[in-house]
């Protein structure tokens, strides 16, 4: 992220109490980290002014579409535990492949495939747990 030439764009940050009302009561310090402070807020604005906003529309639309995935996520949560396991027990091992190996080995009918933590046949979706083949 950084490179040799970062330190001639880097700039110490303060962090300074925002939206400070002006009065007589303000120390020279802290008027001038208000100055500042409205100065980096007004720009901020306008660089976010600068960029397309989306309608109001488009805020609706999007809005119900998070909150409509956020349903989804409760309800899979709460689902999801109901659901019973996989039961692999019962079924074949096969090795799990090194870094290197080739994404399909054997030289049966079936035309093996690594599927994440298995060994899956790609004709007939027979699967293989890892270990021996
Ligand atoms: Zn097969």
């Amino acid at each position: 992220m950084f490179n040799s030439f970062s330190r001639h764009w880097t700039v110490p940050v303060q962090k300074v109490k925002a939206h400070v009302v002006e009065s007589a009561d303000l120390s020279d310090r802290d008027r001038f980290f208000k100055v500042g402070n409205d100065a980096a807020d007004e720009a901020a604005k306008a660089g976010l002014a600068a960029h397309p906003q989306a309608t109001d529309e488009q805020q609706f639309d999007l809005a119900k579409k998070i909150r409509v995935a956020k349903a989804v996520c409760l309800l899979a949560a709460r689902l999801l535990p109901l659901w019973p396991r996989l039961d692999l027990s019962g079924v074949e091992l096969a090795k799990a492949p090194g870094k290197n190996a080739a994404k399909k080995v054997g030289t049966e009918l079936h035309e093996w495939e690594w599927c994440r933590s298995y060994w899956r046949c790609s004709v007939c979706l027979k699967i293989r747990r890892p270990l021996d083949f």
